[in-house]
């Protein structure tokens, strides 16, 4: 590596779910018939009148900087939204529209980290954030937790990694990569603890929250002893299917969002304006009009855990919401596919990528080195194909 980059650059690694899809694109590239479940990107269309909305916005000349915390009017819509959907009050001037939910954590963790401040993460988590926070020179600190709790932390867990360094907690609900969702008696009993310590800051990233299977979302912004304390984070990649459109937005305690409008004005300026009219319009419309995508991702989580069951060394939970599997693979550790061994995760997730043409990503990523990484945010006859190749390859 060049030794003129940053240290905080040579800190970090490249994001493994955009590297583990550029080596699927590359191999599609090379006339290979990949079937990329590495990407955690929906493969519905935007909502046609959304289209219609971004189309109105460029004939009526939206074509310029806008506020840099975002459009009045999208402010307003969001706090509409937030009270709709989870019960939040927020103004507008506690909300900061960015590029991408990516670039609202960011926001929130330059303007809030120091140097050795301390960050809690339960794993797994999301990549970026790890990452992230040491990008900011602060230190991740991570709770491990297992399948047996569905991957999710308890109070007691919580408390003993508490030190007067902590300075946030991150975590996600409905959580990529496990798919699990915390209840309402679960964020009741993490809220107590954070009641009891009010300096700690929690990002609670709900980029998933329509997409539930069960039980409703719940916002742990909800619990009112400590709204004070929650930054809610969301945007329209998942819900709307608008991955590159890159609208991401929160709602936070008004000096934070003071701080990232700050940040944002001098990196960003302010996300993309036909973007954001067009985001006007798909938050109007509550989560009942999403669910025609919620049943198929629904459709599409049985049939991949029927169809992962016939794999036995694959051990799963049922995911609850989101759209990934994320099964334990280390049954397969020490075993031997021809002459070569497969020793983690990610041995394994380059043989299926090589030998199944089936793309994944390892677990290690999102700090759960036994597991692996499966989004089916995908066709179903796509997982279907990927299974029978999956199979084959280890010898079912
Ligand atoms: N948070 C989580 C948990 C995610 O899975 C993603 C995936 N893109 C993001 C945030 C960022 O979303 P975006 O920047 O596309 O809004
Ligand atoms: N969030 C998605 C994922 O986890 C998209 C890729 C990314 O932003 O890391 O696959």
């Amino acid at each position: 590596m060049n030794n003129r980059l940053s240290k905080r650059l040579k800190n970090i690694s490249y994001s493994q779910t955009l590297a583990m899809s550029k080596k699927a694109r590359e191999l599609k590239n090379k006339g290979y018939n990949v079937i990329n479940l590495s990407l955690g990107e929906p493969d519905f269309h935007p909502p046609n009148f959304v289209l219609e909305e971004a189309k109105k916005a460029i004939n009526e000349g939206y074509h310029y900087y806008t506020p840099v915390s975002g459009f009045i009017e999208l402010r307003e819509m969001i706090c509409k939204k937030f009270y709709r959907d989870n019960g939040l009050t927020y103004h507008p001037s506690q909300i900061v529209v960015s590029t991408g939910a990516k670039q609202s954590i960011m926001n929130i963790l330059l303007s809030l980290l120091n140097k050795n401040d301390e960050v809690i993460i339960p794993a797994p988590y999301w990549v970026s954030y790890y990452q992230m926070v040491k990008f900011c020179e602060a230190n991740p600190v991570v709770i491990p937790t297992t399948m047996d709790t569905k991957f999710k932390i308890n109070p007691q867990q919580l408390k003993k990694y508490i030190t007067y360094k902590t300075k946030l907690f991150i975590f996600s609900t409905p959580c990529n990569p496990t798919g699990s969702v915390y209840s309402y008696q679960e964020l009741n009993e993490l809220a107590e603890i954070f009641k009891k310590n009010p300096k700690i800051i929690i990002l609670s990233d709900e980029i998933y929250e329509h997409i539930c299977y069960s039980e409703k979302h719940i916002s742990i912004a909800s619990f009112p002893d400590i709204y004070h304390q929650v930054i809610t984070i969301n945007g329209l990649s998942k819900s709307f299917s608008m991955t590159g459109w890159r609208i991401g937005y929160i709602g936070a305690p008004e000096w934070i969002a003071k701080s990232c409008d700050k940040i944002q004005g001098q990196i960003t300026s302010c996300a993309n304006s036909i973007a954001q009219r067009a985001a006007i319009s798909a938050l109007k419309v509550s989560s009942d009009k999403l669910g025609y995508m919620i049943q198929k991702f629904k459709k599409r989580r049985n049939l991949i855990l029927n169809l992962i069951k016939e794999i036995p060394e694959f051990k799963v939970i049922t995911p609850d919401g989101a759209f990934y599997l994320f099964p334990n693979v280390s049954s397969f550790f020490g075993t031997k596919y021809r002459d070569k061994i497969i020793n983690n995760s990610e041995d394994l997730s380059n043989l299926l990528l090589h030998e199944a043409k089936v793309a994944t990503v390892s677990g290690n990523a999102f700090g759960d080195k036994e597991c692996l990484r499966i989004s089916y945010a995908s066709t179903e006859s796509n997982i279907i194909e990927a299974f029978k190749r999956i199979k084959q390859v280890l010898g079912y």
